[in-house]
């Protein structure tokens, strides 16, 4: 046993390996159907979604939620991650910032209904000329007696097609607190939200991600979330949440195309021997185990750090050190699974071809790889090596 766990973490990790493991069956037929499902199979997992009580595992449990520590919500996006094609995306994590924010109309028509799984959100905040710096947005938002009018053109928009609502980031144009950024929730239909095109991405999946315009969208001032100025807080909690969830993911990838490298390697023959047998072969496999599990610690280890209290400082700090390890990481380990199954590697149905395309993304979104360097560099010179990794 590489890692100690409780007795429950345990039956949640193999209730969430159980999922995926047979969801994974699916995997050719959804890339060859842009990332979807048959109905009859889709809806058969969301029943098992639905009966396994993990519509919103990042939820409190006094709300209806989950109520998984975060070290067991990690667990459980590791075997989300085994899968392509965002197939296990259906184990949905709703926004674990709101409920503490959220005012008693929010939670009625958005949160509640949403740890219910009856509905799904999505976030608007990068656009064309504004994504790592997110300060740079050009979206506005401007009071307007009791309501705020939103204008801006938001890009990558993920899930708008699976979802109901949606966070919106602008800065305020107008009163005390012009120039700060505000947060807004609203549904997907509210009048003025057009698609204006959606673009292809080196994934299959489902979800896609549009760009949208928003034209003279009218809300009531309870569409705010939190108070005018709050908007940048919220999204820095939810990079923290997804950081790491993204660790979790990459290693769970990094872990299927292991197993499924080296079951190949010990099969495929090659100048009369099985292809495992050579050195070449041997010593990818052993960077890969190697590299996975030290982002597998990093990645528990962030998450129980949570889970204590750990300064949010420090939280962030890490969140960021397992982001970038662990999807650098998994891209290694992808690219030489790719290697390892050679021409196979590179056709559509073999999962390290399908691994080798989604796993880009992971050193892109939620802050580039070189985002996450400058906040760790950042972090360093504020509280040193001993308060960050010590
Ligand atoms: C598939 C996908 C889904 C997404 N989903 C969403 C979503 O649902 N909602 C949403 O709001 N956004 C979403 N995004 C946006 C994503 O968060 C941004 O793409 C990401 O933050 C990077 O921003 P950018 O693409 O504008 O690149 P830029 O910020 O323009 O960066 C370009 C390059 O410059 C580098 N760079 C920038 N600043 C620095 C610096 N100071 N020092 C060193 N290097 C730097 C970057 O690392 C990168 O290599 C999604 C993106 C993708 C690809």
């Amino acid at each position: 046993m590489a890692y100690p766990m409780s007795e429950q973490d345990r039956e949640i990790q193999a209730a969430a390996r159980a999922f995926v493991d047979d969801l994974i069956p699916y995997e050719n037929e959804a890339e060859r159907n842009g990332g979807e499902l048959p109905d009859e199979v889709r809806t058969r997992f969301e029943a098992r979604v639905r009966d396994l009580g993990w519509e919103a595992i990042n939820m409190p449990k006094e709300l209806g939620g989950g109520g998984f520590t975060t070290f067991q919500q990690a667990l459980v996006q590791e075997q989300v991650g085994r899968a392509t094609n965002a197939l296990a995306w259906m184990i949905h994590t709703p926004a674990s910032w709101l409920p503490k924010v959220a005012s008693d109309f929010q939670m009625e028509r958005w949160v509640e209904p949403t740890i219910r799984g009856e509905l799904r959100e999505c976030y608007a905040i990068t656009e064309e000329a504004a994504g790592s710096d997110v300060d740079a947005i050009a979206a506005t938002a401007e009071r307007d007696g009791d309501d705020y009018v939103l204008n801006g053109v938001k890009w990558h928009v993920t899930s708008f097609n699976q979802s109901e609502y949606l966070f919106f980031q602008g800065k305020l144009t107008n009163g005390p607190n012009a120039g700060a950024h505000a947060m807004f929730i609203l549904d997907n239909d509210t009048p003025g939200i057009t698609v204006v095109r959606t673009p292809e991405y080196s994934h299959t999946i489902a979800h896609h991600h549009p760009i949208l315009a928003f034209e003279n969208v009218r809300v009531p001032a309870s569409h705010l979330i939190g108070h005018e100025g709050d908007g940048m807080g919220f999204a820095h909690e939810w990079f923290r949440y997804e950081r790491l969830m993204i660790g979790a993911r990459c290693c769970g990838a990094a872990e299927r195309l292991i197993e499924e490298a080296s079951a190949f390697a010990k099969e495929r023959m090659a100048y009369g021997r099985p292809i495992a047998e050579y050195e070449g072969i041997r010593f990818m496999l052993a960077d890969s185990l190697t590299e996975l599990w030290a982002a597998r610690l990093m990645t528990y280890r962030t998450a129980q750090g949570i889970d204590e209290g750990e300064d949010v400082k420090v939280q962030h700090a890490q969140c960021s050190l397992t982001k970038l390890f662990a999807s650098e990481m998994a891209n290694r380990v992808a690219d030489r699974a790719v290697q390892i199954f050679g021409g196979r590697g590179y056709m559509r149905e073999n999962v390290a071809e399908r691994f080798y395309r989604e796993l880009r993304v992971e050193r892109i979104w939620e802050g580039t790889s070189e985002i996450q360097r400058l906040i760790i560099s950042d972090q360093l010179f504020k509280r040193g090596v001993e308060r960050l990794v010590g």
